[in-house]
């Protein structure tokens, strides 16, 4: 991918693992209806729909953020090492992930920033690395932002603790290691990190995720997690992930956040388009539709 500019900010990505495949239409998008696709089919294949299989085409990466001296991560993949007995895709990887930072010139070191937009497996795994049979933080320099009521979702000393079997060990190797370190700024609320950045809450896909603004001489720029999956979803938003905690408030938050981009015409980028990993987004009657760029 060819970096992307907004405005001073410049936007690269680290892939992790490409699901050109796809993932079973109905699966990752419950009420996913062929007619839209075919519909929009122009726009579809072979960016986010891979007709061979008939799959939902998905991607794990890292955006690479840049601005003055902020090296900013968001979203670390699933990690190396991880035991993850149930969830087979994260499942005690050994992917060059590092190396894919280096190809886009980042040292670990190098990184200011981390930014979660949730605590999913796919979402914080190389917060952390393995190191003489400990975890110990991959990106010692950085600050890693977490939203509050996310954490709180997965501490399991937590009131609103909700445990799930995909996240299984990921609370203990990939979130409390940098907690502990004393590396972890938590938000709460929507919140301007300074004049470039803004966190905002996106409740729905699970309670505490959040999605990150930017803004630099007019131009918008928004990281949007898993609030959207794959494009269809920008068909209909009303199409909530099958791994939704709250399908319906997750599509109220999705519908917000692309009138957002509508109106601002901002680049959009969330954690798993594939190739070229991000679009502009156009309202379309009821709904709306998009461009890769
Ligand atoms: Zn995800």
């Amino acid at each position: 991918m060819k970096t992307k500019k907004v405005g001073d900010i410049s936007i690269d990505v680290a892939v992790e693992m490409g699901i050109d495949d796809g993932f079973p239409a109905n699966m990752l998008v419950p009420s996913f209806d062929m007619a839209v696709l075919e519909a929009h089919r122009d726009i579809c294949v072979p960016f986010c729909f891979n007709p061979a299989t008939g799959g939902l085409k998905l991607s794990i990466h890292t955006w690479v953020v840049r601005v003055g001296k902020e090296v900013i991560l968001i979203d670390t993949c699933n990690g190396n090492d991880k035991e993850r007995p149930a969830f087979e895709l994260a499942h005690k990887l050994n992917l060059p992930y590092l190396e894919k930072l280096a190809a886009v010139g980042v040292k670990p070191e190098d990184v200011t920033m981390v930014m979660c937009t949730h605590l999913h497996v796919d979402h914080c795994g190389w917060n952390t690395q393995l190191k003489n049979g400990k975890w110990v933080p991959t990106f010692p320099n950085a600050r890693y932002i977490f939203s509050k009521a996310e954490y709180e979702q997965w501490n399991p000393k937590s009131a609103s603790y909700l445990p799930s079997d995909i996240n299984m060990n990921v609370f203990e190797d990939s979130v409390l290691p940098v907690v502990e370190a004393g590396l972890v700024d938590f938000v709460e609320g929507d919140r301007d990190l300074n004049e470039t950045m803004r966190v905002e809450q996106a409740p729905g896909h699970t309670f505490g995720s959040i999605v990150l603004k930017m803004q630099s001489k007019g131009q918008h720029a928004m990281f949007a997690g898993d609030t959207m999956h794959n494009a269809v979803q920008i068909l209909r938003p009303e199409w909530s992930s099958g791994f939704c905690n709250d399908p319906v408030m997750s599509a109220q938050t999705r519908r917000r956040l692309l009138e957002f981009c509508a109106e601002k015409n901002a680049l959009l980028m969330p954690a798993h388009f594939p190739p070229p990993h991000a679009v502009r987004v156009k309202p379309h009657g009821e709904h709306f539709v998009f461009s890769p760029e």
